[in-house]
């Protein structure tokens, strides 16, 4: 699987289905040909260019997918706890310490219920998505549940947990691997994400793979 990140928490996971998650890219182009979108939550820097994807279906909170519906969008509702198996990959929607606001249209818009991560399992691999969240100890039993391999935790602070709070997330988590996401892309949200890695490995065996804007890995 090739995994892609295209700046703050969009990722393209590119394996037998290719996923979109957060399309929300700051600069350059949204990624087109997905089999199927990911959203995490309303927030604009996270549903991003949702509506551009008429054709694959789009996986989210009930409240944000009824919407997407009442578009004529294809959506998939689920909530907190749940998994579902769209086109062969499996999401569960994980908890996430965050809050939801979508903007419907320029004049209003409404609560899109609760923001989630995402466990999502495709070709054998096993990767969580946290979302926007602050640390919480129940990301212990994401470890304990699922195993997964990569986990992309958001790093920046102020509207997430920043990186004291992702190296003990990291642990929680237990993944081999860790991506950092949601940093400098707003001066906000400015972090380090050299110290970072160098205070996670220097105290684990956990390895940090920092991407620039369009980098791929494979795993
Ligand atoms: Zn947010």
């Amino acid at each position: 699987m090739k995994i892609t990140w295209f700046g703050h928490s969009c990722f393209v996971l590119d394996g037998s289905k290719r996923v979109v998650i957060d399309p929300f890219v700051p600069e350059g182009k949204v990624p087109e040909d997905v089999d199927i979108v990911a959203v995490t939550h309303g927030h604009g820097d996270h549903f991003g260019d949702t509506l551009s994807f008429s054709s694959a279906p789009v996986v989210a909170v009930n409240e944000i997918a009824r919407w997407l519906q009442s578009k004529g969008m294809t959506a998939e509702g689920m909530n907190i706890g749940g998994t579902i198996e769209v086109e062969g990959v499996r999401f569960t929607m994980t908890p996430a310490l965050h809050s939801s606001w979508l903007e419907a249209s320029e004049e209003h818009g409404f609560y899109g219920g609760v923001a989630a991560g995402f466990v999502i399992r495709m070709d054998g691999h096993v990767i969580y998505h946290a979302g926007d969240t602050g640390l919480f100890s129940d990301m212990n039993l994401i470890r304990e549940l699922y195993h997964p391999d990569i986990a992309i935790l958001p790093i920046g602070g102020r509207f997430t947990m920043g990186p004291d709070e992702a190296l003990m997330a990291a642990e929680f988590v237990g993944a081999g691997t860790v991506i950092p996401m949601h940093y400098n892309t707003f001066p906000p949200i400015e972090q380090d994400a050299d110290r970072f890695k160098k205070m996670l490995e220097r105290t684990t065996d956990i390895r940090v793979q920092i991407l620039s804007p369009g980098e791929t890995i494979e795993i």
